[in-house]
C-alpha cells in the first residue's frame, strides 16, 4: 500500500549541498603517486562516494580507490598511515547510511563492493567442527550471501529487514531484525574476520584468535579496521514462511505479547511489530497491515481504540513435509496472544521472498525517483524494557500522532544475545529485554505536503530530549562531540578509546563518525 502511494508522487527533491574537496598539493601528490605504482584509484569520479541514504551530507573525498584484493586496502591504509598528512580514510559498503558515516572529506573512499566473492562450505571445516558457513568479502550483499547459501539448502542465521547491504557495513553496526531475539543481531553470528587494520596490517581473527580485534570491530564503527571477509555461520535453510500481522488497540498487551513471543519457549522464528496511525492513510493507516489492501476497513477497528494501533509482525517456518500441518500449528501458537481476533491477517510466501521482502518495493519506489534518491531522516533507538511504557506515552503516543511520513517500528530483543566484549552500546543496566525502536521516516517531495525536512530533525531532536532519562541508546548512532560519544559508548568507552590507540593510533578510518581527530 505504501508502494501504490508514493509510486503516484514524482519525484522534485531537495538535498543539502556539497561541501567540496580541498586538498594539500602534497596531499594530491603522495596519492597520485600511489595510482601510478598501480592503485585503482579515482580523482574525479567521487559524486557516488558525497551520497548517502540520509541524503543530509555530502562531503567530498580528495579520491576514490576500487580495491582488486585486500593487498590493495593493505597498501593504501599503511602508506596513508605512514604519510605525515591529514588524509583520512573511509571504507564505503552501499552508503545506506543516513548521516555521512561513510564518508571522508579531504580523504580517501575505498569502495567494498568493488571486491565481491562468496564461498559455502557445507560441511565446514575442522575449525568449525563441521559446522557449515559461508565465506563473503566485506562488499558482497547479504542478499547475493543468501542466494549462494540457498543452492546448498543452507542459510545465515540472523538479518537485516533489508538485504541490499554490504557485509562490512552492518557488521560494522549489528545488523538487527526479527529473528535476532534468538539468534542475536548479525555480529553475533560471525565465526571468522579478516581486517585490514588502521595501521595497515591483514589480520584473521575469531573469538580465540586475536578476539580483542575480532570484538572491537563487530559493531565498531569502522573505527578499527576495514573488514575484507568474514566468515558466516549457516543453519539448514527452511523452504516457506506463514506470514502473520495482529493488530492491538492497547500498548500493553502488545508488549506483554512481544515479550512472551522472545521468550526461551517462542514458538515463532521471527518477531517484529510496528506502529500505525489509527486512519486510513495507505503509508501509515492501518490499511497497511494488511497483506490484501481489501481485508480491512474502518468498520473492523474498535470503537475504543486511541490514535494509533500496534501491529504484531511473526512468521513460522516450514518445509513442503509440514504443510498439511502448518494451519493447525501457527493457530495454537496464535491462541494465547490478545490482540483483536478480527484484525488478524495471514499469507504464506517463499523463505527467500520473505527474506528479500523489500527488494520489490525498492524497485518500484526507484523507477519514481523516491527511493534513495530522497532524504531519510531516519532515527533507531535501543530502548530499555522498563522504558518501553513511559517512552510509548511520551513519544509514540504525544510525538508521533500526526505524520509519520513512514514505518516505526518497535520490537524486542535478547541482552544476552549480545557479547557483552561486542564494540556495539546497548542500553546498560539490569534490563535482559530491550526495544528497538526505528523511526524511518521518508521526506516526500515538497509539493506533496507532509512535514519539512527541518521539523522531522526537530522531531528527532525532540525524541531523543525525552529519551535521555530512558536511559536509551542510539542505534546506527550520530553523535555531535567526544562528550556525546562517551556518553554513549558508557562502560565500554575506555575499551574503544584503548582499541583505537592499539588498532588506528593515527586515527584515519571512518571519519564520518565523528569520533576521533586524525593525528600525525
Ligand atoms: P555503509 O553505509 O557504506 O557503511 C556504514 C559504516 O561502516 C561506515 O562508517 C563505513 O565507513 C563502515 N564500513 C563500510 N564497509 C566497511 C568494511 N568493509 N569494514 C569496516 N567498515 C566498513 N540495519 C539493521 O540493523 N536492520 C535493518 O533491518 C536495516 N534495514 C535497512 C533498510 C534500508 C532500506 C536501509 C537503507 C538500511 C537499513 N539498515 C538496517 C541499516 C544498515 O545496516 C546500515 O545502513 C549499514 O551501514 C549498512 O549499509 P552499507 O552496507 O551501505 O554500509
Amino acid at each position: 500500500v505504501i508502494l501504490i502511494l508514493l509510486s503516484q508522487i514524482n519525484v522534485a527533491c531537495s538535498s543539502s549541498h556539497l561541501t567540496p574537496s580541498v586538498i594539500a598539493a602534497t596531499d594530491r601528490m603522495f596519492l597520485e603517486s600511489l595510482a601510478l605504482q598501480g592503485m585503482q584509484l579515482s580523482f574525479d569520479n567521487t559524486t557516488a562516494a558525497t551520497k548517502d541514504w540520509g541524503k543530509l551530507r555530502h562531503l567530498e573525498p580528495a579520491a576514490v580507490v576500487y580495491p582488486r584484493g585486500v593487498e590493495d586496502i593493505a597498501t593504501i591504509v599503511q602508506a596513508v598511515a605512514r604519510s605525515e598528512s591529514d588524509l583520512t580514510i573511509a571504507a564505503r559498503g552501499l552508503g545506506h547510511s543516513t548521516n555521512g558515516q561513510a564518508q571522508a572529506h579531504n580523504g580517501v573512499v575505498i569502495q567494498m563492493t568493488a571486491m565481491r566473492g562468496i564461498r559455502v562450505m557445507p560441511l565446514g571445516d575442522g575449525a568449525s567442527k563441521g559446522a557449515p558457513f559461508v565465506e563473503a568479502m566485506g562488499g558482497d550483499l547479504w542478499v547475493d550471501v543468501l542466494k549462494a547459501s540457498l543452492e546448498f539448502g543452507l542459510a545465515p542465521k540472523s538479518w537485516t529487514d533489508y538485504l541490499h547491504l554490504t557485509i562490512g557495513g552492518t557488521l560494522s553496526n549489528a545488523g538487527v531484525s526479527g529473528q535476532s531475539f534468538r539468534h542475536g543481531p548479525e555480529i553475533s553470528n560471525v565465526l571468522q574476520l579478516e581486517v585490514v587494520t588502521g595501521k595497515g596490517e591483514t589480520v584473521d581473527c575469531s573469538p580465540t584468535q586475536h578476539p580483542e580485534l575480532f570484538f572491537a570491530t563487530l559493531g565498531g564503527l569502522g573505527q578499527f579496521g576495514i573488514i575484507t571477509k568474514a566468515r558466516i555461520a549457516l543453519e539448514k535453510a527452511p523452504q516457506r514462511v506463514r506470514w502473520v500481522r495482529a493488530l492491538y488497540t492497547d500498548f500493553a498487551a502488545f508488549r506483554r505479547d512481544q515479550e512472551f513471543l522472545i521468550s526461551a519457549i517462542s514458538p515463532f522464528d521471527y518477531v517484529e511489530g510496528f506502529v500505525v496511525a489509527n486512519n486510513a492513510n495507505p503509508i501509515n493507516g492501518w490499511s497497511s497491515v494488511p497483506f490484501e489492501a481489501s481485508d480491512i476497513s474502518e468498520a473492523m477497528i474498535p470503537g475504543h481504540a486511541g490514535p494509533i494501533l500496534y501491529c504484531l509482525e511473526v512468521t513460522k517456518a516450514y518445509s513442503a513435509a509440514d504443510l498439511h500441518t502448518i494451519d493447525e500449528v501457527v493457530e495454537s501458537m496464535l491462541a494465547p496472544l490478545n490482540f483483536h481476533r478480527e484484525l488478524l491477517f495471514k499469507t504464506d510466501t517463499s523463505y527467500f521472498k520473505f527474506l528479500d521482502r523489500l527488494h520489490e518495493t525498492e524497485v518500484q519506489l526507484s523507477s519514481r525517483g523516491l527511493w534513495d534518491q530522497i532524504p531519510h531522516p531516519w532515527l533507531n533507538l535501543f530502548v530499555p524494557a522498563s522504558s518501553i511504557e513511559r517512552f510509548d506515552m511520551l513519544v509514540l503516543k504525544k510525538i508521533m500522532t500526526q505524520d509519520f511520513s513512514g514505518p516505526l517500528l518497535v520490537y524486542p530483543l535478547n541482552k544476552s544475545k549480545w557479547d557483552k566484549r561486542l564494540s556495539v552500546a546497548v542500553p546498560e543496566g539490569p534490563d535482559e529485554i530491550f526495544y528497538i525502536v526505528a523511526f524511518l521516516r521518508n521526506k516526500l517531495p515538497e509539493l506533496d505536503g507532509g512535514p519539512t525536512l527541518s521539523t522531522m530533525l526537530e522531531d528527532n531532536d525532540n525524541i531523543l530530549r525525552v529519551c535521555e532519562p530512558l536511559r536509551c541508546k542510539q542505534y546506527l548512532p550520530r553523535h555531535q562531540d567526544r562528550i556525546q560519544w562517551k556518553r554513549h559508548f558508557g562502560s565500554k568507552w575506555d575499551l574503544f578509546v584503548q582499541n583505537k590507540q592499539m588498532f588506528d593510533p593515527r586515527a584515519i578510518l571512518s571519519p564520518g563518525q565523528n569520533i576521533f581527530s586524525r593525528r600525525r
